[in-house]
Protein backbone atom coordinates (compact mmCIF):
# COMPACT_ATOMS: atom_id res chain seq x y z
CA UNK A 1 0.00 0.00 0.00
CA UNK A 2 3.18 2.23 0.73
CA UNK A 3 4.50 1.96 -2.09
CA UNK A 4 1.55 2.17 -4.69
CA UNK A 5 0.72 5.56 -2.54
CA UNK A 6 4.39 6.99 -2.90
CA UNK A 7 3.33 6.28 -6.64
CA UNK A 8 0.25 8.53 -6.22
CA UNK A 9 0.99 12.79 -7.09
CA UNK A 10 0.77 15.19 -3.55
CA UNK A 11 -2.92 15.63 -3.03
CA UNK A 12 -3.65 19.50 -2.65
CA UNK A 13 -5.57 20.74 0.30
CA UNK A 14 -6.71 24.21 -0.19
CA UNK A 15 -7.73 26.51 2.61
CA UNK A 16 -9.92 29.70 1.76
CA UNK A 17 -10.51 31.90 5.01
CA UNK A 18 -9.31 34.68 7.46
CA UNK A 19 -5.54 36.04 8.30
CA UNK A 20 -5.31 37.27 11.71
CA UNK A 21 -2.07 38.46 14.04
CA UNK A 22 -3.52 37.28 17.60
CA UNK A 23 -3.23 39.96 20.89
CA UNK A 24 -3.16 37.45 23.26
CA UNK A 25 -3.86 38.45 26.88
CA UNK A 26 -3.15 36.01 30.10
CA UNK A 27 -4.89 36.56 33.05
CA UNK A 28 -5.94 35.39 36.30
CA UNK A 29 -9.08 35.14 35.10
CA UNK A 30 -11.68 37.30 32.80
CA UNK A 31 -12.81 40.51 33.38
CA UNK A 32 -16.61 41.12 34.39
CA UNK A 33 -18.55 43.70 32.47
CA UNK A 34 -17.33 46.89 33.85
CA UNK A 35 -14.29 45.57 35.52
CA UNK A 36 -10.54 46.68 35.02
CA UNK A 37 -8.03 43.68 35.37
CA UNK A 38 -4.13 43.86 34.70
CA UNK A 39 -3.00 41.51 32.41
CA UNK A 40 0.02 38.88 33.33
CA UNK A 41 1.53 39.11 29.69
CA UNK A 42 0.38 40.00 26.22
CA UNK A 43 1.40 38.14 23.53
CA UNK A 44 1.44 39.10 19.49
CA UNK A 45 1.14 36.20 17.10
CA UNK A 46 0.12 34.36 13.56
CA UNK A 47 -3.67 33.58 13.93
CA UNK A 48 -7.17 33.17 12.06
CA UNK A 49 -9.35 30.43 11.71
CA UNK A 50 -8.27 30.14 7.89
CA UNK A 51 -4.53 30.37 8.83
CA UNK A 52 -4.47 28.24 11.69
CA UNK A 53 -6.10 25.36 9.47
CA UNK A 54 -3.28 25.81 6.85
CA UNK A 55 -0.49 26.02 9.30
CA UNK A 56 -1.99 22.61 10.84
CA UNK A 57 -2.57 20.98 7.94
CA UNK A 58 1.57 21.74 6.66
CA UNK A 59 2.95 21.40 9.98
CA UNK A 60 1.61 18.02 10.89
CA UNK A 61 2.39 16.69 7.08
CA UNK A 62 6.27 17.05 8.45
CA UNK A 63 8.64 17.37 11.01
CA UNK A 64 10.53 20.25 12.68
CA UNK A 65 13.24 19.01 10.69
CA UNK A 66 10.80 20.00 7.41
CA UNK A 67 10.93 16.08 6.27
CA UNK A 68 7.62 15.88 4.49
CA UNK A 69 5.93 13.19 4.78
CA UNK A 70 4.04 12.93 1.63
CA UNK A 71 0.73 13.74 3.27
CA UNK A 72 -0.50 16.35 1.08
CA UNK A 73 0.41 19.97 -0.36
CA UNK A 74 -0.81 22.83 1.52
CA UNK A 75 -2.25 26.17 0.09
CA UNK A 76 -3.69 29.26 1.76
CA UNK A 77 -5.98 31.46 -0.30
CA UNK A 78 -6.79 35.01 1.77
CA UNK A 79 -6.20 38.61 2.27
CA UNK A 80 -3.80 41.17 5.02
CA UNK A 81 -2.69 44.23 4.91
CA UNK A 82 0.49 45.79 3.91
CA UNK A 83 1.94 46.00 7.64
CA UNK A 84 3.88 44.39 10.51
CA UNK A 85 0.76 41.99 11.04
CA UNK A 86 0.24 41.08 7.42
CA UNK A 87 4.38 40.57 7.02
CA UNK A 88 3.77 38.41 10.43
CA UNK A 89 1.44 36.41 8.98
CA UNK A 90 2.87 35.68 5.75
CA UNK A 91 6.33 34.69 7.36
CA UNK A 92 4.60 32.31 9.75
CA UNK A 93 2.29 30.39 7.11
CA UNK A 94 5.74 30.45 4.79
CA UNK A 95 7.88 28.86 7.42
CA UNK A 96 5.07 26.08 8.52
CA UNK A 97 5.82 24.94 5.41
CA UNK A 98 2.43 26.76 3.62
CA UNK A 99 2.10 27.76 -0.17
CA UNK A 100 1.40 31.68 0.40
CA UNK A 101 1.05 32.39 -3.57
CA UNK A 102 -2.91 32.78 -3.12
CA UNK A 103 -2.74 35.27 -0.06
CA UNK A 104 -3.20 39.21 -1.67
CA UNK A 105 -1.59 42.27 -0.12
CA UNK A 106 -4.56 45.03 0.58
CA UNK A 107 -2.67 48.29 0.19
CA UNK A 108 -5.88 49.99 1.59
CA UNK A 109 -6.90 48.15 4.50
CA UNK A 110 -5.47 46.81 7.46
CA UNK A 111 -4.63 42.91 8.62
CA UNK A 112 -7.74 41.57 10.41
CA UNK A 113 -6.86 40.75 14.66
CA UNK A 114 -8.12 38.85 17.43
CA UNK A 115 -8.29 40.01 20.54
CA UNK A 116 -8.00 36.83 22.53
CA UNK A 117 -8.14 36.60 26.80
CA UNK A 118 -7.20 34.05 28.04
CA UNK A 119 -7.78 32.92 31.97
CA UNK A 120 -4.95 31.35 32.84
CA UNK A 121 -6.89 28.96 35.64
CA UNK A 122 -8.67 26.90 33.10
CA UNK A 123 -6.70 27.63 29.58
CA UNK A 124 -10.22 28.62 28.74
CA UNK A 125 -10.53 31.63 25.91
CA UNK A 126 -12.91 34.59 24.71
CA UNK A 127 -11.95 36.36 21.63
CA UNK A 128 -13.23 39.19 19.89
CA UNK A 129 -12.59 39.82 15.82
CA UNK A 130 -12.18 42.95 13.54
CA UNK A 131 -12.11 41.12 10.16
CA UNK A 132 -9.84 43.69 8.60
CA UNK A 133 -8.34 42.61 4.92
CA UNK A 134 -10.56 39.21 5.58
CA UNK A 135 -13.67 41.40 4.18
CA UNK A 136 -11.79 41.90 1.13
CA UNK A 137 -12.44 38.64 -0.01
CA UNK A 138 -15.46 39.11 -1.93
CA UNK A 139 -18.21 36.62 -3.75
CA UNK A 140 -16.84 37.78 -7.62
CA UNK A 141 -13.54 36.57 -6.32
CA UNK A 142 -14.70 33.05 -6.47
CA UNK A 143 -16.55 32.66 -9.65
CA UNK A 144 -14.20 29.50 -9.75
CA UNK A 145 -12.39 27.95 -7.56
CA UNK A 146 -8.47 29.34 -8.28
CA UNK A 147 -6.33 26.48 -9.82
CA UNK A 148 -4.49 24.50 -9.48
CA UNK A 149 -7.92 22.63 -8.06
CA UNK A 150 -7.68 20.98 -4.76
CA UNK A 151 -8.04 17.38 -3.66
CA UNK A 152 -10.15 18.47 -0.66
CA UNK A 153 -10.97 22.52 0.51
CA UNK A 154 -11.31 23.48 3.52
CA UNK A 155 -13.55 26.75 4.62
CA UNK A 156 -14.84 28.17 8.17
CA UNK A 157 -17.00 31.88 8.38
CA UNK A 158 -14.46 34.32 9.35
CA UNK A 159 -15.04 35.88 5.72
CA UNK A 160 -17.80 37.03 4.28
CA UNK A 161 -21.06 35.17 4.47
CA UNK A 162 -21.82 35.76 0.85
CA UNK A 163 -18.18 35.30 0.07
CA UNK A 164 -18.23 31.73 1.57
CA UNK A 165 -21.70 30.51 -0.14
CA UNK A 166 -20.13 31.70 -3.65
CA UNK A 167 -17.44 29.32 -2.61
CA UNK A 168 -19.71 26.26 -1.76
CA UNK A 169 -21.48 26.92 -4.82
CA UNK A 170 -18.38 27.10 -6.90
CA UNK A 171 -16.56 24.23 -5.14
CA UNK A 172 -19.81 21.81 -5.82
CA UNK A 173 -20.10 22.65 -9.49
CA UNK A 174 -16.36 22.03 -9.99
CA UNK A 175 -16.58 18.91 -8.37
CA UNK A 176 -14.35 19.15 -5.25
CA UNK A 177 -15.06 17.65 -1.89
CA UNK A 178 -15.36 20.34 1.03
CA UNK A 179 -14.86 20.18 4.88
CA UNK A 180 -16.68 23.10 6.10
CA UNK A 181 -15.60 24.46 10.03
CA UNK A 182 -18.58 26.71 10.49
CA UNK A 183 -16.75 28.77 13.15
CA UNK A 184 -17.75 31.32 14.85
CA UNK A 185 -21.58 30.00 13.77
CA UNK A 186 -24.17 32.00 11.67
CA UNK A 187 -27.36 30.45 10.42
CA UNK A 188 -26.33 28.78 6.86
CA UNK A 189 -28.87 28.52 4.35
CA UNK A 190 -30.06 24.52 3.24
CA UNK A 191 -27.80 24.66 -0.03
CA UNK A 192 -24.61 25.28 2.45
CA UNK A 193 -24.73 21.89 3.59
CA UNK A 194 -26.29 19.97 0.41
CA UNK A 195 -23.36 17.01 -0.63
CA UNK A 196 -21.19 18.50 1.99
CA UNK A 197 -18.54 15.75 2.70
CA UNK A 198 -17.30 16.71 6.10
CA UNK A 199 -18.57 18.85 8.93
CA UNK A 200 -16.14 19.93 11.42
CA UNK A 201 -17.69 21.75 14.76
CA UNK A 202 -18.02 22.15 18.18
CA UNK A 203 -20.51 21.94 20.95
CA UNK A 204 -21.88 25.69 20.62
CA UNK A 205 -21.74 25.26 16.82
CA UNK A 206 -23.74 22.42 16.89
CA UNK A 207 -26.33 24.03 19.13
CA UNK A 208 -26.51 27.24 16.83
CA UNK A 209 -26.68 25.32 14.04
CA UNK A 210 -28.89 21.96 14.98
CA UNK A 211 -31.51 24.08 17.32
CA UNK A 212 -30.53 21.63 19.83
CA UNK A 213 -29.38 23.19 23.42
CA UNK A 214 -25.39 22.67 24.50
CA UNK A 215 -26.62 20.72 27.26
CA UNK A 216 -28.89 18.37 24.93
CA UNK A 217 -25.69 18.19 22.21
CA UNK A 218 -23.42 16.78 25.56
CA UNK A 219 -26.43 14.46 26.40
CA UNK A 220 -24.59 11.07 24.99
CA UNK A 221 -28.18 9.76 24.08
CA UNK A 222 -29.46 13.25 21.84
CA UNK A 223 -25.97 13.74 19.82
CA UNK A 224 -26.67 11.16 17.67
CA UNK A 225 -29.73 12.76 16.69
CA UNK A 226 -28.12 15.63 16.66
CA UNK A 227 -26.00 14.70 14.38
CA UNK A 228 -28.21 13.60 11.95
CA UNK A 229 -30.08 17.17 11.36
CA UNK A 230 -27.00 17.52 9.43
CA UNK A 231 -27.24 14.15 8.01
CA UNK A 232 -30.23 15.17 6.82
CA UNK A 233 -29.46 18.72 5.01
CA UNK A 234 -26.70 16.45 3.25
CA UNK A 235 -23.70 16.41 5.21
CA UNK A 236 -21.66 13.01 4.55
CA UNK A 237 -19.75 13.11 7.74
CA UNK A 238 -20.33 14.79 10.46
CA UNK A 239 -17.99 15.65 13.56
CA UNK A 240 -18.41 17.11 16.68
CA UNK A 241 -15.93 18.28 19.12
CA UNK A 242 -16.43 18.68 23.39
CA UNK A 243 -13.66 20.14 24.19
CA UNK A 244 -12.37 17.91 27.41
CA UNK A 245 -14.82 15.66 26.65
CA UNK A 246 -14.25 14.15 23.62
CA UNK A 247 -15.14 13.58 19.98
CA UNK A 248 -18.15 12.44 18.52
CA UNK A 249 -18.46 11.63 15.20
CA UNK A 250 -21.12 9.45 12.46
CA UNK A 251 -21.53 9.18 8.76
CA UNK A 252 -24.91 9.24 6.94
CA UNK A 253 -24.43 5.88 6.05
CA UNK A 254 -24.47 4.72 9.83
CA UNK A 255 -21.36 4.55 11.21
CA UNK A 256 -20.57 6.27 14.43
CA UNK A 257 -18.20 6.70 17.72
CA UNK A 258 -16.95 8.74 20.78
CA UNK A 259 -13.45 9.16 21.61
CA UNK A 260 -12.66 10.48 24.51
CA UNK A 261 -10.17 13.73 24.83
CA UNK A 262 -6.48 12.85 25.86
CA UNK A 263 -5.96 13.68 29.23
CA UNK A 264 -3.14 16.77 29.37
CA UNK A 265 -2.47 19.67 31.40
CA UNK A 266 -4.53 22.58 29.74
CA UNK A 267 -2.54 25.85 29.17
CA UNK A 268 -4.34 27.36 26.28
CA UNK A 269 -6.93 26.38 24.02
CA UNK A 270 -6.27 28.38 21.10
CA UNK A 271 -6.41 26.77 18.01
CA UNK A 272 -7.14 23.45 19.71
CA UNK A 273 -10.33 23.43 16.92
CA UNK A 274 -8.00 24.35 14.02
CA UNK A 275 -5.27 21.63 14.97
CA UNK A 276 -7.73 18.79 14.41
CA UNK A 277 -9.39 20.33 11.09
CA UNK A 278 -5.68 19.86 10.07
CA UNK A 279 -5.31 17.23 11.36
CA UNK A 280 -8.70 15.34 9.93
CA UNK A 281 -7.85 16.95 6.51
CA UNK A 282 -4.51 15.17 6.04
CA UNK A 283 -6.92 11.69 6.56
CA UNK A 284 -9.36 12.93 4.47
CA UNK A 285 -7.58 13.09 1.21
CA UNK A 286 -6.43 10.11 1.70
CA UNK A 287 -7.76 7.58 -1.02
CA UNK A 288 -8.42 4.88 1.86
CA UNK A 289 -9.45 7.23 4.17
CA UNK A 290 -11.44 6.04 7.80
CA UNK A 291 -13.60 8.50 9.86
CA UNK A 292 -11.77 6.54 13.53
CA UNK A 293 -9.06 6.85 12.37
CA UNK A 294 -9.27 10.52 11.26
CA UNK A 295 -11.50 11.67 14.46
CA UNK A 296 -8.27 9.90 16.80
CA UNK A 297 -5.06 10.89 15.06
CA UNK A 298 -7.23 14.70 15.12
CA UNK A 299 -8.05 14.04 18.84
CA UNK A 300 -4.05 13.37 19.29
CA UNK A 301 -3.05 16.22 17.66
CA UNK A 302 -5.04 19.07 18.86
CA UNK A 303 -4.36 17.63 23.02
CA UNK A 304 -0.53 18.91 21.92
CA UNK A 305 -1.94 22.02 20.81
CA UNK A 306 -3.83 22.93 24.15
CA UNK A 307 -0.28 22.30 26.19
CA UNK A 308 0.70 25.62 24.58
CA UNK A 309 -0.03 28.89 24.33
CA UNK A 310 -0.78 30.68 21.12
CA UNK A 311 -2.44 29.55 17.91
CA UNK A 312 -0.27 28.69 15.12
CA UNK A 313 3.12 28.36 17.64
CA UNK A 314 1.21 25.97 19.52
CA UNK A 315 0.03 23.86 16.68
CA UNK A 316 2.54 20.32 17.09
CA UNK A 317 4.53 19.33 14.21
CA UNK A 318 4.03 15.29 12.68
CA UNK A 319 6.91 14.14 14.69
CA UNK A 320 5.68 16.18 18.56
CA UNK A 321 2.20 14.05 18.22
CA UNK A 322 1.94 11.42 20.56
CA UNK A 323 0.14 8.10 20.13
CA UNK A 324 -3.11 7.72 18.98
P1 LIG B 1 -10.88 26.43 19.89
O1 LIG B 1 -10.46 26.68 21.30
O2 LIG B 1 -9.74 26.25 18.95
O3 LIG B 1 -11.91 27.39 19.37
P2 LIG B 1 -13.03 24.58 19.58
O4 LIG B 1 -13.99 25.18 20.56
O5 LIG B 1 -13.30 24.75 18.13
O6 LIG B 1 -11.55 24.98 19.92
P3 LIG B 1 -12.94 22.17 21.15
O7 LIG B 1 -14.08 21.23 21.08
O8 LIG B 1 -12.80 22.99 22.36
O9 LIG B 1 -12.97 23.01 19.80
O10 LIG B 1 -11.57 21.37 20.98
C1 LIG B 1 -11.23 20.71 19.78
C2 LIG B 1 -10.48 19.45 20.12
O11 LIG B 1 -9.28 19.79 20.83
C3 LIG B 1 -11.20 18.51 21.05
O12 LIG B 1 -12.11 17.69 20.35
C4 LIG B 1 -10.05 17.73 21.63
O13 LIG B 1 -9.58 16.80 20.70
C5 LIG B 1 -9.01 18.83 21.81
N1 LIG B 1 -9.14 19.45 23.13
C6 LIG B 1 -9.74 20.61 23.43
N2 LIG B 1 -9.71 20.86 24.76
C7 LIG B 1 -9.04 19.82 25.31
C8 LIG B 1 -8.67 19.46 26.64
N3 LIG B 1 -8.96 20.25 27.67
N4 LIG B 1 -7.98 18.30 26.83
C9 LIG B 1 -7.66 17.50 25.80
N5 LIG B 1 -8.00 17.78 24.51
C10 LIG B 1 -8.68 18.91 24.27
Amino acid sequence: MASHESLLPLRLITIIGSLNADITTYTSRIPSGGETLHARSVKTGAGGKGGNQAAACAKLSRTRNDVNNGSADIRMIGAVGNDQHGQLLLNNLRASGVDISGITIQTEIETGVAIILVEESTGENRILLNGGANYSLSPSLFVTIPNPKPSLLILQLEIPLQTTLQILKAAREAGIEILLNPAPAIELPAEAYANLRHLILNETEASILSGYSVEQIKNDSLLPIAARVFHSRGVHNVVITLGSQGVFYSQDAGLSGFVKAKKVEVVDTTAAGDTFVGAYALEAVKVDFDIDVAVRKANAAAAKTVGKRGAQVAIPWADEVGPI
